[in-house]
């Protein structure tokens, strides 16, 4: 009976290890296609506003005469 009651939970820690490497298994493809997504805003540039020194993606950025700015009001200030 001792015997059988160990039996019994090294099948279920089995078990329990199955479903876990399971979703280990899914995590990983998950992952591999979430992957472009990350990959995208790792090369995003990010540069500062010459006015304010906000950080903000290259391509929100607006290109003045003397440097880059966060919006066009910072553009005309930076200007005056
Ligand atoms: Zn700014």
């Amino acid at each position: 009976m001792k015997y059988l009651l160990i039996i019994a939970i090294v099948l279920i820690v089995f078990w329990l290890w199955r479903n876990n490497r399971q979703a280990e298994r899914n995590e990983a493809a998950g992952a591999r296609s979430r992957a472009p997504s990350s990959r995208e805003s790792e090369v995003m540039e990010m540069v500062a506003c010459d006015f304010c020194h906000v950080h903000l993606p290259r391509s929100d950025a607006l290109i003045g005469p003397k440097g880059i700015y966060c919006s066009d009001a910072h553009r005309r200030e930076a200007k005056g």
